[in-house]
């Protein structure tokens, strides 16, 4: 299982656009080409009844440093 997201997320600071992929496998979300933290929070179920995991990554911005908050 390897559920594949986008992740597109603008700073909160400086409004610099961070974009990258992310694999879930082996209980955890793995970044493709952005670096964050990430924390699962719970699950969720979707619309057609499938389990997926609901988490939060913390992404720091390259520009400024700053933490943002992005949920998954
Ligand atoms: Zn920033």
């Amino acid at each position: 299982m390897a559920e594949k997201i986008r992740l597109k997320v603008k700073c909160h600071a400086c409004g610099n656009v961070m974009e990258g992929t992310a694999k879930y496998g082996k209980g955890a979300y793995h970044p493709d080409g952005l670096d964050f933290e990430f924390t699962a929070v719970g699950k969720i179920k979707t619309p057609d009844g499938r389990t997926r995991v609901k988490g939060e990554a913390v992404i720091v911005c390259p520009e400024c440093e700053v933490r943002n908050k992005y949920e998954i």
